[in-house]
């Protein structure tokens, strides 16, 4: 019992049980980890029942009443509840047994008196106005985005995820709204215009997953598997709805069959509903039994590219996938966010395939993942997988491309370790273990442990709690003409940490026109093959051509000049697309041109068959021009683009592939021949063939000539804005509009209104401003834009959902490459106090990769940023 002796350890935990208490009776603002902590060990067994009205109009506030229940071991110091409403919202009254109380409120908590509570069941009742920001309101709709600490700026609750609670929900809203919730409709009752509908008691979920909607909606109903789907639009395009909603409903049955399967657990919420939020902040928000997707993403245009109706799939399978992982089984504290997300992610990956047989679905996880993994990785701002976290205010900075792109190729490393086998055990057991509760990283990975001889933990370290990647340099001899060594030698970017990663890799080797594909396993400072000692002299040695290997590969010098120059000669479409990759993060590094990869790309579109590819090359192409290009070099580039796109629309064979030849000259056309043309194709003076163009379509295509041809731009707009006929789409287009506007004081005017948060609620739209604003074809006139946006980033972090920082930056950032530009960010860091938030330095730091090396490129002479 050595717990008795006084001496150090005994003075730490003191001082912790005094800083906890202290936090208790003082709470910060936001749900700190000590309150978190602090709460859980006393409180279980919560309820809420809540009961809202919901008026018609968005300028009356929305009152509720509560009351929450719950279980308490120790009554010794107060309660502390989570309320932060904005202005809208307010407390007005709190009743504990029926008698009214005073309870003090401080930095967006209620603390209810110790005199007041008691071991063992306690029941608070509350009446309160209710706040909007999370609540999403629109003249005629509503809907919920709790996460990840959001419900308390609503209503008052425990808002953290391991106080998982059962709700019981009514909405009193006006007769012809509709509504959905987590739980199903259990009762209804009218009069006087209003409807009151009650929902039953969910399972055990925590505030970030409790959600409900109400508003103006159509609701599309069918079955699948004896299961009723009920989907929830908004959508007045009847044409449109038809010809998704099978495939839609076709995909959640899916999904759901293929998890039940696999985890061997039945669809654990009961009913299964969701709605198509037009411009919805994320691609999917996961409630259980209430699913919200961003309209556009499920209700696609004819013009549909593969890699939209890929997506389309994808979300669903990673929305219909966290039902278990992440609502199922929750992480205890936001720091394990990315362990729902990856699972969500890499699960989507395996569900999809099925769906599309026609895919090479290697190329597929190639493509979406490791692009922007790297985006993130190879730059100064570059975070880990599993982050700590203070206080769930800032739960947001989390998010991004390293637990959503990183994590499922670490996952997939893991589940090769592992065994595929051993992994879907584990897995099962976990959840099983876990079920309507919550778990941690460690919880899992020790349930792994068990069954490898790997030492999982030593693993974890460098992949979960580090970020970057290692650098991997090729040495290869040839002698006589043929390979006498070939080695691999990995390296730290962050050489005082001299991290080693361990990873298996597929290395291909390319000898006239084929490949061979040869297993390396590194774990050290260097891995020799054996293997390819005396093999012919190869045209090329590419080692992540097999899809696997995740890091920043420095060719040997032979084999990427014969790749800058041969790539279409590679008959296998992933060793492609691996080279593409590859070659990318060289252009980057300076080891290549961005008019090398230009050149490669006019050469290998006419030949590439692969469509996953073509999109690839698209985007790297748009890319280079607008980012890393000159504006000289564009001038001589640009028509031989146009005359390779326009060629590749007219020959691609599927409306999905001529979707995205035709979005690559939109976003890149300059000629007048090509804008000619692509007038024409707006006004409906002309079709491309095979192509039909939806209300979407058009309004972009309005919005790109708009930028370019400034003398014309409002005659543009003024007929697009007439031509819309859906209200939402309307609305969006009017507050984008004066961003595009060819009148530098109407976009200064509508960059000056985003100091009101108000003005940001909606924020795809503001981001879709934003990168016209920034379009690099008005950057020098833009430029003054940049300091005021850096300056905002805090307050953006505060008030904006969890993705908004980053896009708020990427979007800013992303049309520039110019040293001014570049200077402006470095000196915003190099001013910022020590104190500025790490995770809002990272963000700029990794916004703002391209832009440093574009701007190094184009003769700036600071260096180009790497490192970190
Ligand atoms: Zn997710």
């Amino acid at each position: 019992m050595a717990a008795m002796r006084v001496g150090p350890l005994t003075l730490i935990l003191g001082m912790t049980v005094l800083a906890a208490q202290q936090s208790v009776r003082q709470p910060e603002p936001g749900v700190s980890e000590t309150l978190a902590v602090a709460r859980a060990h006393r409180i279980s067994d919560v309820h809420y029942t809540v009961a809202l009205r919901i008026p018609s109009s968005r300028e009356e506030r929305v009152s509720g009443t509560e009351t929450i229940s719950f279980a308490l071991t120790d009554a010794n110091t107060p309660v502390i509840l989570d309320f932060a409403p904005d202005k809208a919202g307010r407390l007005e009254g709190i009743r504990i047994g029926g008698n009214a109380l005073t309870a003090e409120q401080v930095n967006g908590h209620i603390a209810i008196p110790a005199t007041a509570i008691h071991t063992g069941v306690n029941q608070v009742e509350l009446t309160f106005e209710a706040g909007d920001t999370p609540l999403n309101r629109s003249s005629d709709f509503l809907y919920t985005i709790f996460v990840p600490a959001r419900a308390h700026e609503a209503f008052p609750c425990f808002d953290q995820p391991d106080l998982k609670a059962r709700w019981t929900l009514s909405l009193d809203v006006p007769d012809d709204w509709q509504v959905l919730a987590n739980g199903a409709e259990s009762a209804r009752s009218s009069a006087g215009g209003r409807t009151v509908v009650h929902f039953d008691e969910t399972q055990p979920i925590p505030t970030y997953l409790f959600a409900f909607a109400a508003g103006k909606f159509f609701v599309e109903t069918a079955e699948r598997n004896g299961r009723t789907f009920r989907m929830f639009h908004r959508e007045t395009d009847a044409a449109k709805v038809a010809r998704n909603k099978d495939a839609i409903f076709d995909l959640h049955a899916a999904a759901l069959e293929w998890l039940e399967r696999y985890t061997g657990i039945p669809y654990p919420f009961g009913k299964f509903d969701f709605l198509l939020v037009p411009s919805f902040q994320f691609g999917g928000m996961e409630h259980p039994g209430a699913i919200f997707y961003n309209a556009s993403g499920l209700l696609l245009d004819p013009s549909a590219t593969q890699n939209e109706l890929l997506g389309r799939a994808s979300v669903i399978s990673h929305e219909t996938t966290h039902m278990w992982f992440g609502d199922l089984v929750t992480m205890r504290w936001f720091t394990d966010v990315w362990m729902k997300e990856v699972f969500a992610n890499y699960m989507a990956a395996k569900i999809v395939n099925p769906s599309f047989p026609g895919i090479n679905h290697e190329l597929r996880f190639l493509l979406s993942y490791y692009p922007s993994a790297y985006d993130v990785d190879r730059t100064a701002g570059s975070n880990a997988i599993r982050q700590p976290l203070a206080n769930l205010a800032e739960a947001g900075t989390l998010y991004g491309a390293i637990i959503y792109q990183k994590a499922p190729i670490v996952m997939r490393q893991l589940e090769t370790l592992v065994g595929s086998e051993a992994f879907r055990d584990g897995l099962r057991e976990y959840l099983r273990r876990y079920s309507y509760s919550n778990a941690s990283w460690t919880d899992l990975i020790s349930l792994l442990d068990s069954r490898t001889p790997e030492d999982l933990a030593e693993w974890s370290h460098a992949w979960v709690d580090e970020p970057g990647r290692p650098v991997i340099s090729t040495e290869l001899q040839v002698t006589n003409g043929k390979i006498a060594r070939l080695a691999f030698v990995q390296r730290d970017p962050i050489s005082a940490r001299g991290l080693t990663w361990t990873e298996r890799m597929q290395v291909a080797i390319g000898r006239e026109g084929s490949v061979t594909s040869v297993p390396v396993e590194l774990n050290g400072g260097h891995a020799e093959v054996p293997a390819a000692v005396g093999m012919a002299a190869p045209e090329f040695v590419l080692p992540n051509g097999g899809g696997i290997a995740y890091g920043e590969f420095h060719l040997d010098p032979h084999s990427r000049d014969w790749l800058l120059h041969h790539v279409p000669e590679i008959a296998d479409a992933l060793t492609r697309g691996a080279a593409w990759v590859t070659l990318w993060d060289a252009m980057l590094d300076g080891e290549a041109q961005p008019a090398d990869l230009v050149s490669l790309a006019l050469q290998a579109l006419p030949r590439e068959k692969d469509e996953q590819n073509v999109q690839r090359i698209l985007g790297y192409s748009t890319q280079a021009y607008w980012k890393f290009l000159s504006p000289d070099a564009r001038q001589r580039v640009g028509a031989p683009l146009e005359r390779a796109f326009r060629a590749g629309l007219a020959a691609a064979p599927t409306a999905s592939l001529k979707g995205a030849w035709f979005n690559a000259l939109r976003d890149l056309a300059s000629s007048a021949d090509t804008l000619g043309w692509l007038t024409n194709v707006w006004s409906e003076r002309e079709q491309v063939p095979g192509l039909v163009l939806s209300e979407t379509d058009y309004i972009r295509l309005a919005e790109e000539l708009a930028v370019r041809e400034p003398a014309d731009a409002d005659r543009i707009l003024n007929e697009q804005a007439a031509r819309i006929k859906n209200p939402d789409r309307k609305a969006q287009f009017a507050f984008v509009r004066p961003a595009i506007s060819a009148d530098a004081a109407t976009r200064d005017a509508w960059f000056a209104s985003l100091a009101n948060p108000a003005n940001r609620r909606r924020e795809p739209w503001v981001l879709e401003g934003l990168r016209y604003l920034h379009h690099p074809l008005r950057a020098a006139s833009a430029v003054h834009y940049i300091a005021p946006s850096l300056d905002m980033l805090q307050e953006i972090q505060r008030t904006g959902d969890i993705f908004f920082p980053k896009r708020w930056m990427d979007a800013t950032l992303g049309g520039h490459q110019s040293a001014s530009a570049a200077a402006i960010v470095r000196g915003f860091l190099d001013r910022v106090p020590p104190a500025y938030p790490d995770r809002l330095r990272r963000i700029i730091l990794s916004s703002a990769d391209d832009l440093f090396r574009a701007a190094s490129m184009t003769g700036d002479t600071r260096p180009s940023g790497r490192g970190n």
